[in-house]
């Protein structure tokens, strides 16, 4: 039954919280309930802010007591935009934001709904960091709970390997403590199970020194895509650990650092960073700097923090976005010729991005984490984006018709963080893996079988039924 929510029945809630509810028709429930994805724009029943763990017990209390689901909110960056949605209790993490660095010991535990740049300028201020998404105003949470993939995984691990404790609420209001030793199973699952289990309200990670990097861009025309793919794949074979790359096919936007002559049209984009000693930095990008057209010299030493934010300006605030992809193999010239016919002519906002695993997050065995795609070679994305006022049709259309045009078999597994909302059942225990899943299932199980966190890449807690031969 359809509850509405008004201050009479929620007093208990207003009155057992520090933090805020807020309910429809408030002024700042329209605000409080956007998310980076504009086409996903849900009316949860309430929304409560916690700010302590204390606070995300009673709001689980009281929507099991209601039997309310619950979408929990970190950085709001998920594509599927699950972090709102219709009739449910959506509970908004973004007050929960504290860092606490400990240099000593290198590591820092975090709250649940920090973004990347809070948790990255305080390491930083160390010297110190971990690995986490490539731009700043990214959930920490949804990242981590995800794999979590940046500038740092091929030499420091996924974020989620850097995990080493968690501080959760279960859909029974308990606060547990998850680590290797503390509810072992449950650990495994956060670790690449998206947040199918609880609420985390704290992370707990190792920090690795992080000094200033070599990093930068060079960009080529699209007559030179299948040169700079082999180029990229080259790199990744040979660059070792401390050198990430990622590639891009974008139509180049009228920004200044553009040669002038590229604005407008396709283009490859090549952005490196070389953790490496800091005197090797110049030779170990040579070859890419030597392959053309650097824009404007763009190869140069910064600090992590400023290369963390490099792509901000170009990432809106909010959009209505569409994405495809998955793991991919090695690119073979087969695969790179299908690659660039595919990725012609993005629209205006939209890009083909390749980055690499490899290097320490295929050190990890699958079974450690449930994070299973380890040995896959690169992630590979159609990210269509358009303006919130614009229906963005015509983006989605490319990115469905880009990626559907791919040779059978180059995309081996869906990436639960790139995901659209409301996918197949087949296709959300593909990119969870198979035999991962049953495991999966029986931690939701575990933790979660009234399923109150299913606006996610969900994982059913009950086992499947299967259809008896007749
Ligand atoms: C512009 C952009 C850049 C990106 N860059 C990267 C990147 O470099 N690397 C990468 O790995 N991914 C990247 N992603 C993908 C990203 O990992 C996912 O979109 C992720 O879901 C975002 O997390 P969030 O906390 O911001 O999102 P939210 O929408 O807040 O959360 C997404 C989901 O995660 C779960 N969740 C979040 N926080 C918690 C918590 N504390 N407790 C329990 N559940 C929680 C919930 O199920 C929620 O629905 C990027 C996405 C965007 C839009």
């Amino acid at each position: 039954m359809k509850v509405n929510f008004t201050s009479r029945n929620v007093t208990g809630l207003r009155e057992r919280l520090a933090g805020r509810v807020v309910l429809p028709g408030q002024e700042e429930y329209d605000a409080t309930r956007q998310v980076w994805n504009a086409s996903h724009d849900h009316r949860p029943a309430l929304i409560a802010q916690p700010v302590s763990a204390a606070d995300v017990q009673a709001t689980l209390r009281f929507a099991g007591d209601r039997g309310l689901p619950v979408c929990v909110r970190g950085g709001g960056h998920n594509h599927a935009g699950y972090a709102v949605a219709d009739g449910a209790l959506m509970l908004d993490l973004s007050a929960m934001i504290s860092v606490r660095v400990d240099p000593a010991r290198r590591v820092a535990t975090v709250g649940g709904g920090a973004t990347w740049g809070t948790l990255d300028q305080a390491t930083q201020a160390a010297g110190l960091a971990v690995t986490g998404a490539d731009v700043s105003p990214v959930g920490v949470g949804g990242v981590t709970l995800g794999g979590g993939v940046g500038w740092l995984h091929r030499l420091l691990g996924l974020s989620c390997d850097n995990l080493l404790a968690a501080e959760i609420v279960t859909a029974d209001a308990d606060v547990l403590r998850v680590s290797a030793q503390e509810h072992p199973e449950l650990f495994w699952a956060l670790r690449g199970g998206g947040g199918n289990f609880g609420a985390v309200t704290a992370f707990t990670f190792a920090l690795h020194p992080v000094g200033p990097v070599h990093a930068g861009t060079v960009i080529c025309p699209m007559e030179r895509a299948a040169d700079a793919l082999a180029l990229y794949q080259h790199l990744c074979d040979t660059g070792g650990d401390e050198l990430f790359l990622r590639a891009m096919v974008v139509t180049a936007p009228p920004a200044p650092f553009i040669p002038e002559q590229l604005r407008g049209r396709p283009v490859v984009i090549l952005s490196a960073a070389w953790f490496g000693p800091s005197g090797r930095g110049e030779s170990a990008l040579r070859e890419l700097r030597e392959f053309g057209d650097p824009a404007a010299g763009l190869l140069r030493p910064l600090p992590y923090v400023q290369l963390q934010r490099m792509q901000d300006a170009s990432v809106p605030r909010r959009v209505r976005a569409a994405s495809l992809g998955g793991f991919t193999g090695p690119l073979t010239a087969g695969v790179i010729d299908a690659l660039v016919s595919a990725a012609a002519q993005p629209p205006p906002m939209s890009m083909v991005e390749l980055q690499p695993l490899g290097g320490a997050v295929a050190r990890v065995s699958p079974d450690a984490t449930a994070f299973q795609y380890r040995r896959a070679a690169h992630c590979l994305a159609f990210l269509a984006a358009a303006r919130p006022d614009d229906p963005g049709a015509e983006q989605a259309v490319w990115a469905e018709k880009a990626s559907g045009s791919l040779p059978a078999g180059t995309i081996l597994a869906p990436i639960v963080h790139i995901m659209g909302r409301d996918e197949p059942e087949d296709h959300v225990r593909a990119a969870y893996g198979g035999a991962a899943y049953a495991r999966l299932a029986a931690v939701k199980r575990a933790y979660d079988p009234g399923n109150m966190f299913r606006f996610n890449q969900n994982i059913r807690p009950q086992p499947q039924v299967l259809s008896q031969p007749a």
